[in-house]
């Protein structure tokens, strides 16, 4: 049974960092590369950081149903196809998927057992240095995304776990123990505890 684990945060929070920590340190997991209309930033390689495609071809697929999940953010579209879903499951696969808090509960809704993690930094300070010391920004746009911010964190009471990100290998540890704890939830394992009862079942047949 392939999990489903997303994750949100206000950007500048670590999601980024600590999501490539957990796809590096943890087997068994994919990530969902989203399909999105806003152009690429720096050196974002189409295909690898999202599918970049135009608003007509987003819309077309949009009236095909192939996204499980869609939204507008920051006056783009961006969307997870339906094949991440379906690859993961193939694979025997658990799927990771970085998206919004308006794509997290449309998930939520047709992913019931969808586990949703929102990441935080520990102040309004903190994060502010964060997005300075990335450099990558204008002033302009880090002082947008910390309104931004002010506003996406009051969405975090609608998830499952929430993780402050102070202590960087201390977040990634927890990080990792949500899924690994995940993962062993009763619905996920009766396929593996089956065959176990059975080698007893033949014992007790046996005495
Ligand atoms: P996001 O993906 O949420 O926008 P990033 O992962 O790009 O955020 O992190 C923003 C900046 O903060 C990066 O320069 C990153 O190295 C740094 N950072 C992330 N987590 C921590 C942490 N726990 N302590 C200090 N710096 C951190
Ligand atoms: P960015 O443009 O900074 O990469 O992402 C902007 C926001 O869009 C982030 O909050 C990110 O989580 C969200 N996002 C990325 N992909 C998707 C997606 O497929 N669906 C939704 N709903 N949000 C997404």
């Amino acid at each position: 049974m392939t999990g489903v684990f997303i994750i949100s945060a206000p950007s500048g929070s670590g999601k980024s960092t600590l999501v490539s920590r957990l796809m590096s340190e943890v087997p068994g997991l994919t990530f969902s590369v989203s399909y999105t209309t806003r152009k690429p930033r720096g050196r974002e390689i189409d295909g690898e950081a999202y599918h970049f495609i135009d608003r007509l071809e987003f819309e077309d697929r949009l009236q095909n149903s192939e996204f499980l999940e869609h939204a507008e953010v920051f006056g783009n579209y961006y969307g997870t196809h339906r094949s991440a879903l379906k690859i993961a499951e193939d694979r025997e696969l658990d799927l990771v998927l970085d998206i919004d808090v308006q794509g997290a509960s449309q998930l939520k809704q047709t992913i019931p057992d969808a586990v949703t993690i929102f990441i935080l930094a520990p102040s309004r300070e903190i994060l502010e240095q964060r997005l300075r010391s990335r450099s990558s920004d204008s002033d302009e746009t880090i002082r947008r995304r910390l309104a931004d911010a002010a506003r996406e964190i009051r969405d975090y009471s609608r998830y499952d776990y929430v993780l402050v990100n102070q202590d960087l290998d201390e977040a990634a540890e927890t990080l990792k123990s949500i899924v690994r704890a995940e993962r062993v939830r009763r619905v996920r394992v009766e396929d593996r505890i089956r065959p176990i009862l059975r080698t007893f079942d033949a014992a007790l047949g046996s005495t």
